[in-house]
């Protein structure tokens, strides 16, 4: 009998929303951007010179986080780049998290929170939100040994005034505080000029939501430049050329584009406010989603029914069967053309 497994380190891993590939199916279920990419983007693919491929790429991203410096009126060194800000995140929690006190974030949160933890060996305390789904910041005040938690949060949508993520990061300034802005584009406030406030502060956001490069996977994080050198030195132990030559390049021209950026935000967001008006005349209820998905359940009908139904239709949405949110939906803000084909559907599934 040999014993190898004793050694072996076990992790329940993240399950991430299903990627089905239908013709005609309406993809509503991992908050993608319905829109393209920024035309200079296209445009830089289009012309990339597949010789630079040949080498490795700069380790140090120097392009692309002297764009995003450039683009939020930071310094460079007050930025790190990674593969998705899951990549960001997971560095972030393998640099700062190693107190012997619990972390802390929300009950009902992004789930790859708890994966990370239980795989690095982290301890770590859930706070239940309210029943209104809000986080209580209060719950964060107490010894901890870090805290994080995305704005809006995340399946709910809602959004936290910036004034309680101040009094959060106050209450703890001898731990290093996350803020997961995934989802800040559509109409949140951000926590970054908080960054020269508070040197315990971490902003993380992401390219996949926002930029529309989920598939080029592309996240960062804005703070202190001490946190962001000691982050580095973490990432350059583990795998120092994270950013390949293309995500590098075409980085740079998704961030330029502020023009495309506000436009496609807008989009996004005039949509989730018809969403809503739509979803509210068929019975649903849901908090006030500042993201570009609406979390939400239906007075009459089971929401498990209702993403089944939806899914024999193509119509993909997520559903979560998790203590406290299991009667509810996440539908990410497709194209108008898209939510009105969902609108459609439900109207006619709804009927008594
Ligand atoms: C989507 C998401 C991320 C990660 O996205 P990446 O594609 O890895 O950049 C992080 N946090 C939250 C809350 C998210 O919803």
């Amino acid at each position: 009998m040999s014993n190898w497994e004793e050694y072996v380190r076990t992790v329940e891993p993240y399950v991430p929303g299903e990627q089905p590939n239908q013709p005609d199916m309406i993809k509503l279920n991992t908050n993608e951007n319905p829109y393209p990419p920024a035309p200079g983007v296209v445009e830089a693919l289009k012309n990339f010179d597949t010789d630079k491929l040949r080498l490795y790429p700069e380790p140090t991203c120097k392009v692309l986080v002297d764009a995003i410096a450039d683009y939020y009126g930071i310094r460079s060194s007050q930025v790190f780049t990674g593969v998705g800000s899951d990549d960001v995140l997971a560095m972030i929690f393998m640099t700062f998290f190693n107190s012997k006190k619990p972390i802390l974030f929300p009950d009902i949160t992004y789930s790859f929170y708890d994966v990370w933890a239980d795989m690095l060996r982290i301890p770590f305390e859930t706070k239940a939100l309210d029943d209104n789904f809000q986080i209580r910041k209060e719950d964060y005040y107490g010894d901890n040994g870090g805290v994080v938690f995305p704005n809006p949060n995340a399946p709910t949508g809602i959004l936290m005034p910036l004034s309680e993520i101040e009094d959060i990061i106050a209450h703890n300034r001898d731990v290093i505080v996350v803020v997961d802005e995934a989802y800040i584009d559509f109409g949140g406030v951000s926590a970054l000029p908080l960054i020269e406030k508070y040197d315990n502060l971490l902003v993380v956001q992401t390219f996949s939501k926002s930029r529309s490069l989920a598939g080029m996977r592309l996240g960062f994080a804005m703070g202190n430049e001490k946190l962001i050198r000691y982050i580095n030195d973490v990432k350059y132990s583990f795998n120092s050329y994270t950013l390949n030559q293309t995500a590098l390049v075409l980085g740079v021209q998704a961030i330029r584009d502020r023009e495309y950026f506000e436009e496609t935000c807008a989009k996004v967001i005039a949509t989730r406010e018809w969403t809503k008006c739509e979803l509210k005349k068929l019975g649903f209820s849901f908090g006030d989603s500042m993201s570009n998905f609406i979390f939400a359940t239906h007075e009459r009908v089971p929401a498990k029914e209702i993403f089944e139904a939806l899914r024999e239709h193509n119509i993909f949405v997520r559903y979560f069967s998790k203590p406290r949110i299991d009667n509810y939906l996440r539908i990410s803000i497709g194209t108008q053309q898209e939510m009105e084909h969902l609108i459609a559907f439900l109207t006619d599934y709804l009927k008594e």
